[in-house]
């Protein structure tokens, strides 16, 4: 019998060596779209499943998650952001406002967000937007957002969004997947985004089987 605890020990130490040693490669080779070769040689769960699999990715219209995606998240080093700067190249914001103008608990801002549109609007105008949240100390905007323009379908403070507003969907990485960009499977564009880019978990497969073979080896 297969040994649980042992199997998904490996697994995880697989996947950080991919993150360690091939995160430079495995974006390249996702950029340049390698994925579309191995498909033909060999086929693949994620693609084998993919119905089951959108179908999946598709209830995050109604049940708040985040999606993992096969791009490597930015770590501690300096040129570890590749992932993210592919993840931008190709994310297409479909501009349905779903996220700013959604009901929610509130949008955090950072001390610089909040000073940075109180210099435009002033503090009172801003601060009658938003609420104290005394846990966070942090100013929360309210939801849906009151600078969400319903008329013309746009920001009104486009330029001077918070930080929060400018990294939507990218969410922090989830603890069980710390190596993979996380997006938040309510918003359309990343949910279709999961979709297209199905099809490159085949490389992180492919690394991760070269070097299950290495650890084997040694
Ligand atoms: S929910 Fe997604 S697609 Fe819609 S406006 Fe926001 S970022 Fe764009
Ligand atoms: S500040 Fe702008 S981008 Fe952010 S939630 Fe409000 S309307 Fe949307």
């Amino acid at each position: 019998m297969p040994d649980m605890n042992n199997d998904s020990e490996q697994i995880t130490r697989v996947r950080r060596i991919c993150h360690q040693l091939c995160y430079s490669s495995c974006v390249d080779e996702k950029r340049k779209g390698l994925h579309e070769r191995l498909l033909c040689l060999r086929p693949h769960w994620s693609v084998s499943k993919k119905e089951e699999q959108f179908q999946m990715i598709d209830q995050g219209a109604d049940v708040p998650f985040d999606i993992s995606l096969p791009l490597p998240a930015r770590d501690g080093r300096p040129d570890s952001d590749r992932g993210v700067k592919l993840f931008w190249e190709r994310f297409r914001c479909q501009q349905c406002g779903g996220c700013c103008f959604t009901p929610g608990a509130g949008l955090f801002l950072e001390m610089e967000d909040f000073e940075r549109i109180a210099e435009r609007i002033g503090k009172k105008k801003l601060k009658a937007m938003c609420k104290f949240d005394r846990l966070l100390k942090a100013w929360t905007l309210v939801q849906p957002c009151p600078f969400y323009d319903m008329e013309k379908r746009r920001c009104q403070i486009y330029d001077i969004r918070p930080a929060t507003c400018a990294k939507y969907p990218l969410h922090p990485p989830a603890k069980q997947l710390p190596y993979n960009l996380a997006v938040d499977a309510f918003c359309p564009a990343a949910r279709q985004f999961a979709k297209d880019t199905l099809g490159w978990w085949v490389i992180c497969e492919n690394n991760w089987a070269g070097i299950l073979r290495k650890l084997e080896r040694d």
